[in-house]
């Protein structure tokens, strides 16, 4: 796994949604280089003070806007994956 792939993986890696076995290629990659270390950490340190500091929740109507939003603009540019994916509005 180069760097690119791994900072492709990164979002993915910290919500918990790779496979076992790229999972472990990303630990790997990351105890091979610091630089990509160092990025997971400052990662890490930025959603969570996007956690502690944003604690209120959007208006409903906010909620729907964006989730029609999104839907618009998965449908603009994969149809196909939407299919696969049902569960990403919930
Ligand atoms: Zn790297």
């Amino acid at each position: 796994m180069d760097c690119e792939h791994m900072l492709r993986l990164i979002n993915h890696y910290m919500d918990g949604g790779l496979s076992q076995w790229r999972n472990k290629a990303v630990d790997r990659h990351m105890e091979d280089c610091p630089p990509c270390a160092q990025h997971l950490t400052a990662h890490v340190h930025s959603r969570q003070v996007v956690a502690s500091k944003c604690t209120e929740a959007a208006p409903e109507a906010l909620r729907l806007r964006i989730s029609e939003a999104i839907v618009s603009i998965t449908l603009e540019t994969s149809p196909v994956e939407l299919g696969t994916n049902p569960d990403f509005l919930r």
